[in-house]
């Protein structure tokens, strides 16, 4: 036989209780007589037990009454023929009417003692089975409710009450005896003691009735039915890409339930194990998925860990001083007076030097523990043997599982480095001695960036998850989303990344996403939906939200982003630039970015600082860390420029060629923008920078394309008309390069530390001689490529080239 056990989700309402009977008929209708256990209906446990504090501290609660009372009565409605429903009715009515004296005795009194809670919650159960089971019987007459408070004998260790075994086994047995050919509905969580008072098992107990009755009645499976599809590499609610583990040994399941996982109470393991018993957990609303098997071989994986679990709530108590070096009796006082006290241990670590011992409980008692030491150690504390004992509090346990662990070397170097890389400041560490778990404290607030970050960093066949912020959504901006829709599929396939943008901003509205953007509708989302844009607010929220493998991508060409660099990365997030704004700065600016981001572990990008998507920083850093040397640097980094002096020949006089490059977009509302070569500069100024010479941009020899004239027109309008005044000027260039079959190229060079940028005639035998269209070209000479340079050739300006070389830089983040 089988033991099929529905948990508080699955029989929460209508729907569900018709999907859990749905079930157990099948089960029954193929020969098989399933034990069934359920628990209280979804959020009833919690309600009753606020309802009994709230009877102690003198406040109302009938309208909890009410609303529990109205959840059964619906569904007895719901589901039943009218012709069954009024004993139900009426057993349920009395039910309530004890709970409510049970209340108005607590009100009264003022006084809640650990047995009446017990007492109290235990009718959860007894009105979910007594109701399912009558709901059940309609179809299948056998069903019969069980109350397993006469069965699960326990002591008086009340909300946590231990089963006394053997006296269980005879009851049990006996029960199962007298009703062979019953379908049973038997309540979880809940025993009695010696007396017959109600006991509870703990928090989430049912489980473990479950693994009770099975145990005792030799069952081939102990199913437990939830609503997610069994055991989760990590919390789902947190972690979205957690997914289903097929197969558990004992020891991980418990390791995993013990750091938290919800899905099953750790103690059910212990019956099952002892015997056997495979548990398998399955979904109540996916009844075909398989689910996850808990048995003795966890079998061959090859995933490094199974799980990631936390304890949300944690608080740490230090212990030093010299009285504890060399006492080897220390730890065994401590930790025996805590066993004695029922204060769970969740952790330990004890430095080498034994000088101090730490330890996570319990926040509810931590208090009660520190004035139990203050109290064993009085005589060491006033011999200052002992410091006197602090408590930190808002800490949460992280924990990872799996047997393949101690065989595994590494696994605790991916952890740190997972937490390190996303700024999470790691505060204990214990390795349990099963080797089966590695377990770290860290600050409450940083949790959930842990559990995604890790989970991530462990299961690499999985999809990485990049979180982008996003600002400016110009030509640039916005075709990089166009370019991140379609390319969606591919890389996820292809490169194991899933970038989701979460945030977007421009300059007047902007607007956030956990969930990620749908950037097929940006526009619409972010004009109706997006708030009034602030720069400041933008990154607050971005480093608010903490979220693992985060990036701000600076779209944008203004000056403002820049100031906030240094606070991003510090806040360990990456940055994709195509700005040069801050790279172009003073050159201290320049080193103190580089410098946090390292120190931050954090990636900067912009590789479309120089030639948008032509891979020119890139070759040069590789260039550097193969440990090559610069001799010199050529360029051509105006596309602007190269279109201009491409088409400036025959009888196109040098007026017409700027318009038409204006006309054709090639140049800024301001075509002295480009010609006046301030762009220029600044891409030979961060290359020479990242060649590693410490320049700033007054060094930079930068010589004139126009005369002074058309430079110090007050309008575009009188910059057009001087250009006509001046056409002699250019005519006279035009024909010296002619006449020499040379072409004019204006012309970036970095040489021995220096840059200059200048107009040059080249003939036919220079690299730069053939350049066409609005090409970028680049030429490194070094000492590997000293009699042939390397070269780089192609599109320098455009959005969808500038664009795909941000989504290049994006793609490598954390690479
Ligand atoms: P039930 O009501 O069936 O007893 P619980 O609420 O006790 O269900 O446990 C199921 C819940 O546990 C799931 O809904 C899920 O959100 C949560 N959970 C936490 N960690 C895990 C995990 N590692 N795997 C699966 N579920 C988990
Ligand atoms: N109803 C109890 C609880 O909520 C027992 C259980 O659901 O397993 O803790
Ligand atoms: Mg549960």
């Amino acid at each position: 036989m089988k033991i099929l056990k529905f948990g508080g989700t699955s029989v929460g309402d209508a729907p569900s209780i018709s999907a859990v009977l749905a079930i157990v008929k099948k089960s029954y209708a193929a020969g098989e007589r399933p034990l069934v256990v359920l628990s209280a209906m979804a959020g009833v446990t919690n309600l009753l037990t606020k309802m009994a504090e709230d009877a102690a501290a003198g406040q109302s609660f009938q309208a909890d009454l009410k609303r529990v009372e109205e959840r059964h009565f619906a569904i007895v409605k719901e589901l039943m023929a009218v012709k069954y429903q009024n004993p139900v009715y009426t057993k349920l009515k009395l039910f309530f009417n004890e709970i409510e004296d049970l209340l108005q005795g607590i009100y009264a009194l003022r006084e809640l003692s650990p047995q009446s809670k017990d007492l109290i919650v235990s009718f959860g159960e007894r009105c979910s089975n007594f109701m399912v089971s009558k709901i059940a019987a309609q179809d299948i007459p056998e069903a019969l409710y069980i109350d397993a408070s006469h069965y699960v004998k326990t002591d008086s260790n009340f909300g946590q009450a231990h089963v006394n075994e053997s006296l269980t086994d005879q009851l049990i047995t006996a029960l199962a005896h007298a009703h062979a050919d019953n379908l049973l509905f038997v309540t979880g969580f809940i025993g009695s003691n010696e007396k017959g008072r109600i006991t509870t098992l703990g928090r989430g107990g049912s489980d473990y009735t479950a693994a009770i009755f099975g145990s005792v009645l030799n069952a081939e499976a102990i199913e437990i039915w939830t609503d997610v599809n069994g055991m989760l590499t990590a919390d789902p609610r947190i972690v979205k890409k957690a997914f289903s583990l097929p197969v558990l040994s004992y020891t991980e399941a418990m390791e995993l339930s013990y750091f938290g996982a919800k899905v099953i109470y750790p103690p059910t393991m212990i019956p099952a194990f002892l015997k056997k018993i495979p548990i398998v957990i399955r979904n109540t609303f996916d009844p075909h998925f398989p689910g996850t098997i808990i048995q003795f071989d966890a079998g061959k994986t090859t995933l490094p860990i199974k799980g990631i679990s936390s304890i949300a709530e944690s608080s740490v108590i230090n212990l030093a001083g010299s009285g504890m070096i060399g006492k080897s009796g220390f730890s065994g006082r401590l930790f025996t007076l805590l066993a004695r006290e029922q204060i769970n241990v969740v952790l330990i670590t004890q430095s080498s030097s034994e000088h101090s011992i730490t330890f996570a409980v319990n926040p509810d008692d931590a208090l009660k523990a520190v004035k139990l030491i203050e109290m064993e150690f009085e005589l060491e504390l006033q011999a200052n043997k002992l410091v006197q004992p602090t408590v930190e509090d808002n800490l949460s346990v992280l924990a990872i599982v799996g047997e393949n662990m101690k065989k595994t070397p590494g696994m605790s170097g991916r952890l740190f480095y997972a937490l390190g890389r996303n700024g999470i400041n790691v505060r204990a560490i214990a390795q349990g001695s099963s080797e089966y778990n590695i377990s770290v404290i860290i600050n409450k607030v940083d949790l959930a960036k842990a559990l995604n970050a890790v989970h991530d960093a462990f299961f690499a066949e999985l999809k990485k998850t990049l979180y982008v912020f996003n600002l400016g959504t110009g030509n640039i901006g916005s075709t990089l989303f166009k370019q991140l829709e379609k390319q969606h599929e591919f890389l996820s396939e292809q490169n194991d990344v899933e970038i989701k943008v979460v945030g977007v901003s421009n300059s007047r509205k902007m607007y956030f996403d956990v969930d990620g953007i749908n950037l097929s509708s940006w526009e619409g989302t972010l004009e109706g939906a997006g708030e009034v844009a602030d720069l400041g607010t933008f990154i607050e929220k971005m480093k608010a939200l903490n979220l693992p493998n985060c990036v701000f991508v600076d779209n944008t060409a203004s000056k403002l982003p820049a100031t906030y660099y240094e606070d991003i990365f510090k806040a360990n997030i990456s940055i994709v630039t195509c700005n040069k704004i801050a790279n172009s700065g003073t050159f201290e600016q320049y080193k103190k970015l580089r410098d946090t981001a390292r120190k931050h572990g954090v990636d900067f990008f912009y590789e479309t600082n120089v030639g948008a998507g032509l891979p020119i920083v890139r070759v040069l850093k590789d260039l550097m860390l193969s440990g090559d040397q610069i001799i010199r640097i050529e360029a051509i980094l105006s596309g602007t420029i190269s279109y201009i002096f491409n088409n400036f020949k025959g009888d196109a006089s040098f007026y017409d060629v700027v318009k038409k490059a204006q006309e054709l977009g090639y140049t800024e509302p301001d075509p002295r923008d480009d010609l006046g070569g301030i762009d220029f500069m600044r891409k030979m100024l961060i290359l020479a920078r990242d060649a590693g010479h410490e320049i700033e941009s007054e060094d930079v020899d930068l010589g004139a394309i126009l005369p002074a004239s058309c430079l110090a027109a007050t309008s575009v309008e009188a910059f057009y008309a001087e250009l006509l005044r001046e056409n002699k000027f250019f005519e006279d260039l035009k024909e010296r390069a002619a006449s020499a079959n040379k072409v004019i190229r204006y012309i970036g060079k970095l040489e021995h530390g220096k840059v200059a940028i200048a107009l040059e005639l080249v003939d036919e035998n220079h690299p730069f001689y053939a350049l066409s269209g609005s090409d970028n070209i680049i030429s490194f000479t070094t000492e590997r490529y000293k009699d042939r340079p390397l070269v780089v050739k192609g599109p320098g300006a455009g959005a969808e080239v500038t664009a795909a070389g941000v989504f290049a830089d994006l793609v490598n983040v954390g690479a």
